[in-house]
């Protein structure tokens, strides 16, 4: 069993934040990210309240990405050391991985996840594969929970309607969508490349892509291994999810911008309620583990679990329905979500003071996130 890894990292200030004034209000020290809430006087009477207050949250790493020359500065590179790592050597070991970017828009998920230079999907390594190991990947997107492939070209009015099945033993899929080979690693950043372009092209500006969609990048590796002089395969996957702008799970967020056409992101706000009851049922079952402050203020910033199915407290608790099939991420991601999966969150902040609110749930949203236990194991077929 192995809790989700949260990671949180913090990006420069935009040229925008700088023009007006951004102040920095989050900081990092070792894995604790501390947000503090500057207090502006808004009485006329000047009697307001100038208190500062400062919250703090542990991870199990915090990268600090806003300035290049501070001591603390994480690069690409450094979050590669620690992360990219774990991914490629758990992939390799034969364990299912997902790596999930969650933050505002403009917070860095796409830089951090997709982005080229890319921090999972490095350009430098073009060396090509060893013959005993085969690549397939495939990239989709889901807007208004429908799926396009962001790898097939077809006409706008098809290009929305994969369908999601549900294999009895390999899990949910989705049917027709289309897998490629690849033989060396640059072909793997050619059709990233070549499937970001797709989904920005269907977005009107910049940002609508990343705020709007969900994409999901899979890598399948399958590598032929001797098992007791017996041939055998070892089968895995890395999920690489870019999530759509955590605004989009906010009712107000989606309420004042109706003119933009905002609309609330379904699969968001069902991630949201299956991280919660999922890191419930976990505090339920690790009998008296002492919760973390921030997680059970009750106000996690995510919406809770249905209600009604978890009452009472400690290990006899009985266990939460988790509505995996409310969505269509969190069908598709069942197993990257309590199941057979070594999953890490990375969520991504701005550090001005502006986002204050957006970086405060997404702080609270991370940490509840670590309290989730998957299953993984090593996905072996023997005598293949
Ligand atoms: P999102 O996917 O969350 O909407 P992006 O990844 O598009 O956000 O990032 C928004 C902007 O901030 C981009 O211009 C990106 O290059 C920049 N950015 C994000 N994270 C970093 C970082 N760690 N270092 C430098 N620039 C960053």
């Amino acid at each position: 069993m192995a809790n989700v890894r949260v990671a949180v990292r913090v990006r420069p200030l935009s040229k925008r934040e700088i023009k007006e004034g951004g102040r920095i209000i989050v900081e990092v020290d070792g894995n604790v990210a501390k947000i503090r809430n500057l207090k502006v006087d808004s009485r006329p009477d000047g009697f307001g309240d100038f208190r500062e207050k400062i919250v703090a949250f542990g991870f199990d790493y915090c990268y600090w990405s806003v300035n290049p020359e501070d001591p603390q500065y994480a690069s690409q590179d450094v979050v590669f050391q620690d992360l990219g790592t774990e991914v490629l050597s758990g992939a390799a070991k034969g364990y299912n991985i997902c790596l999930f970017a969650y933050g505002q828009t403009g917070s860095g998920k796409t830089y951090t996840m997709l982005g080229t230079p890319g921090l999972f999907i490095r350009e430098e390594d073009y060396a090509p594969l060893p013959s005993s190991c085969r690549i397939k990947v495939s990239f989709l997107e889901i807007y208004n929970e429908r799926v396009r492939d962001l790898l097939k070209q077809s006409d706008k009015k098809k290009s929305y309607s994969l369908r999601v099945r549900e294999h009895p033993e390999l899990g949910p899929y989705v049917q027709g969508l289309s897998q490629h080979v690849v033989t060396n690693y640059k072909q793997v950043i050619q059709l990233l490349e070549e499937g970001i372009a797709n989904r920005i092209t269907a977005a009107t500006h910049i940002h609508e892509a990343s705020s709007r969609s969900h994409a999901i990048f899979t890598i399948y590796y399958t590598q032929a291994v001797l098992e007791n002089n017996l041939p055998s395969e070892i089968a895995s996957k890395i999920n690489l999810v870019d999530l759509a702008g955590s605004e989009r799970a906010d009712p107000s967020y989606c309420k004042d911008r109706i003119t933009e056409g905002a609309n609330i992101n379904k699969s968001l706000v069902t991630l949201g309620i299956v991280i919660s009851t999922l890191a419930q049922n976990s505090q339920a079952f690790s009998s008296c583990q002492s919760l973390n402050s921030a997680a059970s203020d009750g106000d996690s910033g995510i919406p809770s679990s249905p209600s009604g199915t978890s009452s009472g407290a400690g290990p006899s608790r009985r266990q939460s329905y988790i509505p995996y099939r409310d969505s269509v991420l969190t069908w598709l991601l069942k197993d990257s979500l309590g199941g057979n999966s070594k999953t890490i969150m990375v969520a991504t902040v701005s550090p001005a003071h502006t986002s204050y609110s957006e970086t405060m749930s997404t702080l609270r949203y991370a940490s509840n996130a670590k309290h989730i236990i998957n299953k993984p194991r090593v996905n072996e077929d023997a005598n293949v």
